[in-house]
This record gives C-alpha cells, structure tokens and sequence, in this order.
C-alpha cells in the first residue's frame, strides 16, 4: 500500500481542480474532479449560507462518487446590504444581470449615498470535506475590506475591482494572482483545509 487516498474535487472546473492540486501537492492525495468520475449530476445550491451549500454538495457527491469528497462555496458579504450579495453573489440582479461588470454595476447602486465607513464587507470561502463513512470536517477562510465608490484595477474576477484592501491600499483586482493567493479567503479556507486533510491521511 502506498498510503496514497482519492480526492474528489467536486466541481466540473478543471481551472480549479489544478489550483487545488497546487495548493494541496504536499499531500498524500490524488485529485480527482466530477468529470474524471463521469459524474453529470448537478447538486442546486439551495442553501440560505455557504456553509450549507459546501455541505449539500460534499455529501451528495462523496456518496455518488464513493471516495472522500472537498466542496467549495464562496462569495461576498456586504454588511450595508444585509450581508447581500451572500450565497448570490454568482447570480446577483438575477437575468437582469449578464455579466460580472453589470453585478459590480449593481452593488455600487444599491450602495449608493453608503458612507465609507459603512461600507464595510467580506470574502467568505467555506470547505466542506466529507466521506462516506461519515468523516466530515470543515473550515472557513475569509478577508474583510471596504467596497469603494468605483471599479480600480483589471486582474481577477468577480467584484474583486471594488474590493478595497486597506492593508494593501489597492483593490483585489490591483493586485497580481500570486499575492491575492496569498491573502484571500480562498487561500485562507485551503490553507486551513491542508491541515485538517493533513489530518485525515497523512503527510506535511
Ligand atoms: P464560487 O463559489 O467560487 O463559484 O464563487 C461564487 C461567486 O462569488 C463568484 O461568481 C463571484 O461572484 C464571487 N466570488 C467568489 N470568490 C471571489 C473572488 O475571489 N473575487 C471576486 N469575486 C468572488
């Protein structure tokens, strides 16, 4: 036995199958995404939280794909809004929006006359890891900024060119791929997530 385990990434994203594979090299696991297991099954994101939907979909595909399963949900808090856009930061303005550009377009109007100081928000990514045995772990990464008046910046995606990092003075979208690595909640949440797989089976 060479103490190797499966992992399914349970996305059809081949991009974030090869992030993870990077973040997670240090580990004794092959990765393995919904494609490489022919899985065509789509979980619906129906949670009211992140945390709810990286549950719904590390449990339905650790059991469809029978191996030990990492599921990912993220997005954007905005504490002016109620923590709006949340769980629907992927389809905020619903079919009135088309784009990631109308999405920011939409934050800053409903945010307008929204003082700096009010204009608070976060990054959340939430981890789920489960089998079916029932081994179930999860962690949260996260990194607080400000959304500022107007778009800056061109790297990134998302509503990363309004995401205002008082540390750095820039926007997310101001700051090259390596480095928002570095700080975001997505590298945050995998970082934490290294550690309690580490856990699971074995290695650095
Ligand atoms: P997902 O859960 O990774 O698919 O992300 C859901 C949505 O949250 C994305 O479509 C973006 O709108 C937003 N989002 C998540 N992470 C980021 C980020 O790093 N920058 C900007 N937007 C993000």
């Amino acid at each position: 036995m060479n103490g190797r385990k499966k992992l399914l990434v349970a996305t059809h994203n081949q991009g974030k199958v090869r992030e993870y594979a990077a973040l997670l090299s240090g580990l004794p696991v092959d990765l393995l995404s919904l494609d490489d297991l022919g899985i065509t099954h789509d979980v619906e994101e129906t949670g009211t939280t992140f945390r709810e939907n990286a549950w719904l979909k590390a449990h339905t595909y650790s059991r469809l794909g029978e191996m030990l399963t990492l599921s990912d949900d993220s997005g954007l808090e905005v504490d002016a809004l109620g923590g709006e856009p949340g769980v629907h930061s992927a389809r905020y303005g619903g079919d009135a929006c088309h784009s990631d550009e109308e999405r920011v377009d939409l934050l800053l109007s409903n945010l307008q006359g929204v003082p700096w100081e009010r204009r608070t928000s976060r990054f959340l990514c939430f981890i789920a890891i489960c089998d079916p045995g029932g081994v179930e772990v999860s962690v949260v990464g996260s990194v607080a900024g400000m959304i500022q008046y107007q778009p800056e910046g061109n790297l990134g995606f998302g509503y990363d060119p309004v995401f205002y990092l008082p540390t750095f003075g820039r926007t997310i979208a101001q700051i090259p791929l390596a480095e928002k690595n570095l700080i975001s909640h997505r590298g945050d949440a995998v970082h934490r997530a290294a550690i309690a797989l580490g856990r699971l089976v074995g290695g650095s």
